[in-house]
């Protein structure tokens, strides 16, 4: 089977590695398809090297079919779709402990800290997965991660139907966050600068504003304030911007990866009673609503670039410029 190795600095190497066996409480499948996340990009940029320690295999935003069982495994079957939630939290520490694994003290994040799923045949541990119904194309199914995170952070955020949410930025993780939102049955608007990523927001029904968002939102909103704010965009501006967003008592969910400190208005967080929400990756329950959700979804249209793994490099080249790329792994 071929396998996709990442060197360090913007480097692949292909190999062709032997069949891997399932150990006790892990089963073998055949990747189907392989989407590209952010993460996967700053790693490809040498931004991880420390954590990823390449030579390394990684890419998790995967679908497949089972292809094998180890000993001790129960409920799988050769031909199962399935999808990985890749999470591996240690169990015991006080997060964990508490019922939040998924933000475990210790967690491990599968295809990162381990190998990953940018290879043909590949073995994971069966508590980690979720199992797709075989009518969901398995291309649309290498979504259901990044739609799971969409998930978990309009569930953090307790959007009720009817309520006016602002989405701050038009990436694929806004993207998907608007369409939960709106599947949710509230008012959705996004704030996003980029021509192309306004048009795509637009053809798919959504409503963008524009340059002045303040002024916009609190038109929209007869002077109120939005009931909720998700920050998407992990820039400086955005977080200056979304305390003037909310109304009184309104949520924002930080979903944007903040990597410097910034600053925050937090008078306005004190003047208005806000709650500001941090929401990082998901759950099962969240896992499960996505591959519940993922067919009333136009996540084909976000599929902008369909690539072989023989073409990894050509794969991460072009995904920057789309909505998500995938690669076929087998
Ligand atoms: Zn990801
Ligand atoms: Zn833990």
């Amino acid at each position: 089977m071929t396998a996709a190795r990442y060197l360090g600095n913007h480097a692949f190497a292909l190999e062709d590695a032997p069949v891997p066996q399932p150990a006790a409480g892990e089963v073998r499948l055949r990747v189907a398809w392989c989407g590209i996340c952010g993460t996967d990009m700053h790693i490809f940029h040498g931004k991880m090297d420390a954590r990823v320690k390449p030579p390394q295999i990684i890419g998790h935003e995967m679908s497949g079919i089972v292809d094998a069982v180890g000993p001790g495994v129960t409920g799988w079957s050769p031909g199962d779709h399935v999808t990985v939630r890749p999470l591996d939290s240690c169990g015991v520490c006080a997060a964990c402990r508490a019922g939040h694994s998924h933000v475990c003290m210790r967690l491990k994040f599968v295809g990162i800290d381990s190998p990953g799923a940018f290879q043909g045949l590949w073995c994971v541990q069966a508590r980690l997965l979720h199992r797709l119904p075989a009518d969901l194309p398995l291309d649309l199914a290498a979504l259901i991660e990044p739609l799971a995170v969409a998930c978990h952070d309009v569930r953090r955020s307790r959007l009720a139907a009817g309520e006016k949410a602002v989405v701050l930025g038009g990436g694929p993780i806004g993207i998907l966050v608007a369409l939960v939102a709106r599947a949710a049955g509230a008012q959705v608007r996004i704030s996003e600068i980029d021509a192309g990523r306004r048009a795509f927001a637009t053809a798919l029904g959504l409503e963008v504003l524009g340059a002045d968002t303040a002024a916009e939102v609190e038109a929209w909103t007869d002077g109120a304030g939005a009931d909720v704010v998700f920050e998407c965009t992990a820039a400086a501006p955005c977080a200056a911007l979304m305390t003037q967003l909310a109304r009184v008592r309104g949520r924002i969910v930080l979903v944007g990866i903040f990597t410097q400190p910034v600053q925050i208005d937090l008078f306005r967080v004190f003047w208005r009673e806000l709650e500001l929400l941090g929401a990082r990756v998901y759950e099962a329950a969240d896992f499960e609503q996505a591959i519940a959700l993922a067919p009333s979804l136009p996540l084909d249209r976000l599929v902008s670039g369909r690539f072989a793994l023989t073409e990894i490099g050509g794969a991460f080249a072009a995904a920057p410029t789309g909505m998500k790329t995938l690669v076929a792994c087998s």
